[in-house]
């Protein structure tokens, strides 16, 4: 999953800091001083550009601290430091950057591997090495030794409106400089990062303790309707057990949907008993709010705004970041800007696009339509547009376990499945050498390699009956990262323009691959309805995940207006924000008003403002395959691997003509429902 620059990035915000660098950051090169040196470097270098220059000295000023030198020793230091010949300094740069960070990924590799691969009983040990990161201090040591500081002085930062406008342009030495002026933009001290550490690590076993016994769970007369043995997480599992029960038609689907959705509520309300949460034995009617002991209705104690108060400790945590990272200065600019790099205003107009689109009222009418019913704010999650396939899944499996029976037969077959999505055999084998395949203890993953000559890993579960057929879809979804992993670090002109633009491009482009897998496997789908079910599908899954990230996006908005809110002001902020994004775009929609479902996610807490990772991943996929049509796959897709790490809009352009854009989703959407009428 990861490529060269997401680790620099994860880098930049998760490295502990020495002991040195827990001074204030603030303003202590004062203005008049940065001007001074600007002038002097002005005058020893001429012909230099002005502004570059100034922009250096400037980021360089806002990341030194006492413990760097004097105002005095700032200035000799941007004098002496300043090289006008910035080739030989990026060439050094990239040379060494890919030795360090190709270093240290291969280490972190071997040291996970056990944790990551096979089914051998782990020593004690084993997780302890999995967790430690030989990146850890990277940051802290290239701003001691001021490698960081040389770095921000001669190769300044670009905003991302220039890096979309002018990244057209660049030749690959002056995207490469780009590139590297993005690395240690931030210079938090140790501690904070460990605190924030901490509190995520709390939040996350908050969240992953959040389970629902559901067989406690009574309707109005004290009816059950849950499995004995059923325990959902929350919303994941209590989503998609809403979502199973679309297939059952009769009454009983429908009850069980209610009871859901009106539990999902009580969460989002936190009026949920506190002792139901992660124990069996007591039951309770989430529709009138009733707890039962031993039969006995009972008093009990809510939640009391638990969920609230960890969103507001992580919301707490960034912010004390925010003085050390000059570039990014809050926690929306570091998850949008510098994470996604698209700005929060450029989701949110492309969300709200999307969401507002009058073909969204169309779907809404097909679905109540196949459901025979008026809508109700869980149909953002109707699921009834998914398509069996014509080809069983026994007959699936049969033909992948007999052909991949372990990891080496998986992997000696790897340059046929290239081969069979149109790459020519010397290609295919020439991409193949670097990928690798291990039988992974979970699901599966893949890690891609830093520096050239290392191998990247893919990793899926293979039973001892061989690879079954999901676990194939799996290893497809796996192996489109381990193509691009390999190619964009491969056939780019610069090790520091290898990747691609960020984690929704790296998801979209394995995907790419992973809905390939049954043309690789020879079979052909010929179920007419599926191309027109998937379209209202897609459509379907967006429309809900764009609500979802609106409100945790305004949720950041408001806790930065409001950063002394209690627990319950940030209740009543979210189910206010969750009804009005509700309001504006789904009401219309639903024919219902005023559902707080959207603030139902769980992610929210967790992995806060990370949601609009997903609707854009998505849309970049929706455009490249539409690209795509009727080309030759494999020869576009190496072509479109190898751009390499860029601007998302720049990315975009040179990829498929366009930018990245909600209409082209939109049309089509609106071209297959006339398939419906
Ligand atoms: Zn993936």
């Amino acid at each position: 999953m990861k490529n060269v620059y997401l680790i620099l990035i994860i880098l930049s915000v998760s490295c502990k800091q020495a002991v040195n660098t827990e001074n204030n950051m603030e303003k202590y090169i004062p203005a008049t001083v940065v001007d001074e040196t600007v002038k002097e470097i002005e005058s020893k270098y001429p012909h230099a550009d002005k502004e570059l220059i100034r922009r250096g000295v400037k980021l360089t000023g806002d990341f030194w601290i006492a413990a760097d030198g004097s105002a005095d020793d700032f200035k000799a230091f941007c004098v002496n430091n300043y090289s006008e010949d910035k080739k030989p300094l990026l060439d050094r740069f990239a040379k060494n950057m890919e030795t360090v960070f190709g270093r240290f990924s291969q280490i972190s590799k071997e040291m996970q591997f056990p944790v990551h691969v096979g089914n051998e009983p782990l020593l004690s040990i084993d997780e302890i090495f999995a967790s430690w990161s030989p990146f850890a201090h990277v940051n802290d040591d290239w701003f001691d030794n001021k490698l960081a500081m040389i770095l921000h002085l001669n190769f300044p930062y670009y905003s991302l409106d220039e890096r979309n406008g002018k990244g057209l342009q660049w030749t690959a030495d002056e995207n490469a400089a780009v590139n590297l002026g993005l690395h240690f933009a931030s210079r938090t001290p140790g501690k904070l990062q460990q605190e924030a550490g901490e509190i995520a690590t709390r939040a996350e076993l908050y969240i992953s303790n959040y389970n629902i016994y559901m067989h406690n769970i009574v309707d109005e007369n004290g009816k059950r309707y849950f499995p004995e043995d059923m325990r959902l997480i929350s919303h994941w599992g209590l989503r998609d057990e809403l979502k199973s029960n679309y297939a059952d038609k009769s009454e009983t689907g429908l009850l069980k949907q209610k009871l859901i959705y009106d539990l999902m509520t009580r969460i989002i309300y936190q009026e949920i008993p506190q002792e139901l949460i992660n124990a069996k034995g007591n039951d309770y009617c989430p529709t009138n709010n009733r707890f039962f002991k031993d039969g006995q209705e009972t008093a009990f104690e809510r939640e009391k705004d638990v969920r609230y108060a960890f969103l507001l400790e992580v919301f707490r945590s960034a912010k004390a970041m925010d003085k050390y990272s000059p570039l990014y200065p809050d926690a929306i600019k570091r998850a949008f800007d510098q994470g996604l790099e698209m700005t929060f205003e450029e989701v949110e107009t492309m969300f709200t696009t999307f969401l507002s689109a009058a073909v969204s009222k169309e779907v809404g009418k097909i679905i109540r339509e196949r459901l025979g019913r008026p809508l109700q704010p869980y149909d953002i999650w109707y699921d009834g547009f998914k398509t069996r396939s014509s080809i069983s899944d026994e007959e699936l499996s049969s033909k992948t376990s007999g052909l991949f029976p372990d990891a080496k037969a998986l992997e000696k077959h790897l340059p046929d499945i290239l081969q069979h999505l149109g790459y020519t055999k010397e290609r295919s084998e020439a991409i193949c050498r670097y990928v690798a395949v291990d039988a992974a203890r979970g699901s599966g993953h893949a890690m891609g390699a830093s520096m050239k000559d290392d191998i990247s890993r893919l990793r899926v579960r293979i039973p001892e009956t061989g690879l079954n057929y999901n676990g194939f879809n799996i290893a497809m979804h796996e192996f489109g990262h381990n193509v691009e992993q390999t190619v964009s670090l491969y056939d780019v002109d610069n090790y520091l323009n290898s990747g691609i633009p960020n984690t929704a491009f790296t998801e979209a482009l394995a995907f790419l691959f992973q809905k390939r897998d049954l043309d690789v496997l020879g079979f052909k789908e010929n179920n007419p309805d599926k191309a027109k079910f998937t379209v209202m599908d897609n459509y379907w899954n967006a429309f809900e995940i764009m609500g979802v990230a609106l409100v945790d996006m305004y949720a950041w908005k408001w806790m930065y207006a409001n950063p002394n809110a209690k627990p319950g002001d940030l209740k009543t902020a979210i189910i206010n924000i969750a009804k009005d994004v509700w309001n504006k775009y789904y009401a219309p929609v639903f024919d219902v008003s005023d559902s707080p479902v959207l603030a139902v996610y769980s992610h929210m807490i967790s992995y806060p403002l990370y949601l609009a990772a997903y609707p854009v991943g998505h849309l970049i996929e929706f455009q490249l395959e539409q690209h795509l049509e009727g080309k030759n796959f494999a020869a576009e897709i190496d072509r479109i691997f190898s751009i390499g790490h860029c601007a998302p809009n720049v990315w975009m352009t040179k990829a498929t003509g366009k930018k990245l854009s909600v209409e082209p989703f939109i049309l089509s959407t609106q071209t297959t429902l006339n398939l419906f009428n």
